[in-house]
């Protein structure tokens, strides 16, 4: 068989089902891909070829079984895996191996996926460009000097240099779509509640959300299937039947679809190709039977406002609990100091800098005497884009937008900049605000970079999604990294 690593996740279930390929094979080809380019695109930050060959054999030996079984994925390094180290892209979870699993990794585990390796992030989930990890940044397969995206850039950037044809990200504000946006590949911000967050190590809990990252639409809602249900183990998770993804995807009809391009999401700041892009997706969608009308939804502007309170407020609350005391880093212990002085060399020195930064703000946004007019005002807010959101159900099926104003920039274009680094996420934050599912699909590229449409859906209608996205791919040209890099 031919490059093992270029088969979707879909051919690859299907040869490994039909024994023309052994799942052992299929991890080892990842395996030495990983060798071979990850040290240019530095998209892992641990690899367990010893746990992901096992898990192999056991899909070979008949034990796991499943439209997945034996398919090589990449997990980002924010959802726990027993025994293997689990960082967040932070100094401050150096060497810690959680003694459990994260609900989406025991799931992905009974469904015989091969877990490869735990990918780089940036800290905490707190970016939009993997600059922030304390490890180093990730690579864009499309231009090595490049960002590709973040937080999630690891699990994309792995897509895209065919180092595993599945990925988990996770969204708080965007860090699955903008990451799939600027790599040209498939991401999905699940309803909140619709994948479990337990085990998934938490930003901002009333934001964060899992999901499926992949090159296809189909592979895309194969592994949502997987990952998606009820768990009793998340006080947030959903208990009702997870949406027919799959059946969606195989579909990719939108005849009759009613379309609501957002009239708030464009406009100064949106790059001239960006656009461009995304109104030839819209026109493709129209000609394929889709009715499109502009739908305002006036506080989206708002949103970013928004979530730089709500984000970091919880986020000064969850970070908390690294204390020096309970997990990873401990600075200064020498029996002489006291426990407060050793917790406050500790998050000195184990926090970086943004984290430091989202700590602050979200603190004071909740002090006393601020709360009413930061954090009070942010939840009204909240609600108003809900209400937006709603509004719009009333007149069309989804809505879209881009997923993103900008291709991928350079490396450390924005980093001196936090503002600009935030504007990234302007598009993709009003679905997290609200809860409703969101994807970001490609749509072609401009001057050789990915573009990415984004659609938004009611609360557990991720289906849309799926019929959208599977429309548009069908209809445009498939987006293939040149790779030019690689010898
Ligand atoms: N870029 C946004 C932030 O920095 C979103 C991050 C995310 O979704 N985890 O907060």
């Amino acid at each position: 068989m031919s490059d093992l690593t270029r088969l979707t996740a879909a051919e690859t279930a299907s040869a490994i089902a039909s024994r023309e390929v052994s799942a052992v094979e299929v991890a080892q080809a990842h395996l030495d891909r990983i060798a071979k380019v990850d040290g240019q695109v530095h998209a892992f930050l641990h690899v367990d070829a010893e746990g992901a060959l096992a898990q192999a054999r056991r899909v070979d030996d008949g034990e796991l079984s499943g439209p997945l079984a034996g398919v090589p994925l990449a997990l980002k390094d924010v959802l726990c895996q027993q025994d293997i180290p689990t960082t967040v892209g932070s100094k401050i979870l150096e060497g810690w191996r959680p003694p459990y699993d994260a609900t989406v990794t025991a799931r992905l585990k009974a469904a015989g996926v091969v877990i490869l390796g735990k990918t780089n992030m940036d800290e905490f989930a707190m970016g939009s460009s993997t600059e922030h990890s304390a490890y180093g940044p990730t690579h864009n397969p499309w231009d090595l000097t490049r960002i590709p995206g973040g937080s999630g850039g690891g699990s994309s950037a792995a897509l895209a240099s065919y180092q595993a044809p599945l990925a988990i990200g996770t969204d708080t504000g965007g860090s699955i779509r903008q990451p799939a946006s600027v790599t040209g590949t498939v991401g999905v911000k699940p309803t909140y509640g619709g994948v479990s967050r337990y085990g998934l190590v938490a930003f901002s809990s009333s934001l964060d959300q899992a999901g499926p990252c992949a090159r296809t639409v189909l592979d895309a809602a194969l592994l949502h299937e997987v990952i998606a249900g009820y768990d009793p183990r998340d006080s947030t998770s959903i208990n009702q039947p997870v949406p027919p993804v799959v059946a969606a995807a195989r579909s990719g009809e939108v005849k009759g679809l009613r379309i609501g391009v957002v009239k708030e999401l464009t406009g100064d700041g949106y790059e001239e190709g960006v656009q461009q892009r995304f109104d030839e997706a819209v026109a493709i969608l129209q000609s394929l039977g889709a009715i499109v009308t502009e739908v305002s939804c006036p506080h989206f502007s708002y949103a970013l406002t928004a979530y730089y309170l709500i984000a970091p407020s919880e986020a000064s609350s969850n970070l908390a609990r690294f204390d020096a005391v309970r997990y990873g880093l401990r600075v200064g212990d020498d029996g002489e100091r006291s426990l407060e002085e050793v917790t406050a060399l500790t998050r000195g020195q184990g926090f970086g800098a943004e984290v430091k930064r989202r700590i602050i703000l979200g603190t004071y946004a909740l002090s006393s005497g601020y709360y009413d007019a930061y954090y009070g005002q942010a939840q009204k807010v909240r609600t108003l884009i809900t209400r937006d959101f709603q509004k719009a159900w009333e007149s069309v099926d989804v809505l879209v937008a881009p997923t993103c104003p900008t291709v991928a920039f350079p490396l450390g274009a924005k980093l001196e900049d936090p503002l600009a680094m935030y504007k990234q996420d302007i598009c993709s934050i009003p679905s997290n605000l609200y809860g409703g599912p969101a994807a970001s699909f490609p749509a072609g590229l401009s001057e050789g970079l990915p573009v990415g449409l984004q659609v938004m859906a009611p609360t557990l209608r991720e289906d849309l999604l799926y019929q959208v996205g599977a429309a548009l791919e069908r209809a445009l040209p498939a987006a293939v990294p040149p790779l030019a890099w690689e010898n």
